[in-house]
């Protein structure tokens, strides 16, 4: 009885799924929907995505009639469910994460050692890490060669429809979804490939053609909020290139170039697995930072007396998401106003975004901390400020976040204590912008080469 074993990762769907589809033609006798909660993610402590994969699960277990879910390590449990259906293959989408390929590694030589064969069809990008390489086969350090090459490399078009699939659950119980809460005041986005299909068929129809001028605004919040199903693997970034080939506007081409920014960030990280941690320029190992304090709690609180810094944070806090521009605004306050090293506020991103995806969140931050790839030099200093005013000049967003703010005519939005009369409870600045600019300038020459 040829029978084969899908272990879903973040692949919960069942469209333009490449490794669903070799499940399927090397089991027509049945496939075993396998999910494997392991404790690396259930206590790493991003509890916004946690919480938005347990329900993501739930949804996906009763779409299929059941989930086989078990616990434990991938390495035994994986083999041990594929041979008690004699299956000889166990299919997934490949992990490019450090710790998901160093899984994947250990959990192949388990299931060799049973004649079982791990194979991995696909993966959650266009084009995989690693294949775009330089002439000397490196990879590229930095983003404009990297797009053209990653366009001239190409990709397939998104899979066949998945066929009927005859679901086979191996005996034994399974175990519970964990009912992971999300944390207090967040509200998770909807979960699952119908939800990710229809919010991006709304962009399609409604936003994208105006994206290229549109989507560094926070106010009018009119970007694709697709990177939660991207994380999560509810939707495959080929099928919505495949979407956005034939529309040629400068909306669809800007959305694809920042689809090429997730590929790029994958491909940096799989090159230097030590950059999710460490500095991708080892220069800024050097540079001197502050004990985190204080101004670390302000700022996740959102009462750093900074508006737009503050709308950034409680809309983390509210929807575990933030508007790309104002990721980088609150970032660039973190490193270079408050003297944190960026590490600190990756570390929160990764447990409040609903999106939390590695490759992206480290690289965003270097990026904005001036040790990552192509980074904006470290002296280019964001003035939340001049931010505020250009990409906020209403102030429509800061005032839905900061209803302290509301009343506040647009021309102080930004700089309410520049009243005669400022709003009462919300807090003078905690610093002094350019005096911390002056510091952090002081800082780097400290060690400029
Ligand atoms: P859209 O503007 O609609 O963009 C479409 C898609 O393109 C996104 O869904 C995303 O997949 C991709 N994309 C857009 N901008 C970027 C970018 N700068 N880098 C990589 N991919 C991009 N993105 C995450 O998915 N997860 C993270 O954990 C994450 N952390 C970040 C941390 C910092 C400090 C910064 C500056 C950026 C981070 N980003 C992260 C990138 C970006 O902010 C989000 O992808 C974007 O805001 C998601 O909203 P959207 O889907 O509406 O984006």
């Amino acid at each position: 009885m040829p029978t084969s074993v899908m272990w879903f990762r973040t692949d919960l769907r069942l469209l333009d799924h490449p490794a669903l589809q070799a499940a399927i033609a090397s089991g027509p006798d049945g496939v075993v929907p396998l999910f494997v909660l392991d404790d690396t993610f259930w206590e790493s402590g991003a509890r916004a995505r946690q919480a938005y994969v347990a329900r993501l699960l739930q949804e996906f277990s009763e779409r299929i009639g059941g989930l086989h879910v078990v616990h434990g390590d991938p390495g035994v449990e994986v083999a041990r469910i594929a041979r008690s259906v004699g299956a000889t293959t166990v299919h997934v989408s490949a992990d490019f994460t450090p710790y998901g390929a160093e899984r994947d590694f250990a959990v192949e030589e388990a299931l060799a050692s049973h004649d079982i064969t791990l194979e991995r069809t696909g993966s959650p990008y266009a084009v995989s890490p690693g294949r775009v390489v330089k002439g000397d086969g490196t990879g590229y350090r930095v983003f404009t060669p990297f797009f053209r090459a990653w366009q001239q490399h190409g990709w397939p078009g998104p899979a066949e429809p998945t066929a009927e699939v005859s679901w086979i659950r191996p005996d034994g119980r399974t175990h519970r979804i964990p009912d992971a809460a999300a944390p207090d005041g967040l509200e998770l986005p909807p979960v699952g490939e119908e939800a990710a299909l229809e919010r991006w068929q709304d962009f399609l129809d409604a936003d994208v053609a105006d994206y290229d001028t549109i989507r560094d605004l926070p106010g009018p919040d009119r970007t694709s909020r697709m990177s939660v199903h991207l994380a999560c693997g509810s939707i495959h970034p080929r099928t919505m290139l495949a979407d956005l080939a034939p529309l040629r506007s400068a909306g669809s081409e800007a959305y694809g170039r920042e689809l090429a920014f997730r590929e790029f960030y994958a491909d940096v990280l799989h090159h230097r697995p030590d950059s999710a941690f460490g500095y991708y320029n080892r220069t800024f190992e050097a540079m001197a930072y502050d004990e985190p304090g204080d101004g670390l709690d302000a700022w996740k609180a959102g009462q750093t007396g900074i508006p737009i810094v503050d709308a950034g944070m409680r809309q983390l806090l509210g929807e575990g998401w933030i508007h790309n521009r104002v990721r980088m605004i609150v970032a660039s306050f973190l490193v270079k106003d408050l003297h944190v090293e960026w590490q600190h506020g990756a570390q929160h991103f990764l447990d409040l975004l609903v999106d939390a995806d590695l490759a992206s969140n480290q690289h965003g931050w270097q990026w904005v901390a001036g040790s990552g790839t192509d980074a904006s030099p470290y002296f280019r200093v964001f003035n939340p400020m001049t931010q505020g005013n250009k990409f906020d000049p209403d102030g429509q967003y800061v005032r839905r976040w900061v209803p302290e703010l509301a009343d506040v005519p647009a021309r102080h939005v930004h700089t309410p204590w520049e009243l005669a009369d400022p709003p009462s409870g919300y807090p003078a600045p905690i610093v002094d912008h350019a005096e911390e600019r002056r510091e952090a300038l002081r800082r780097y020459d400290a060690i400029r080469p």
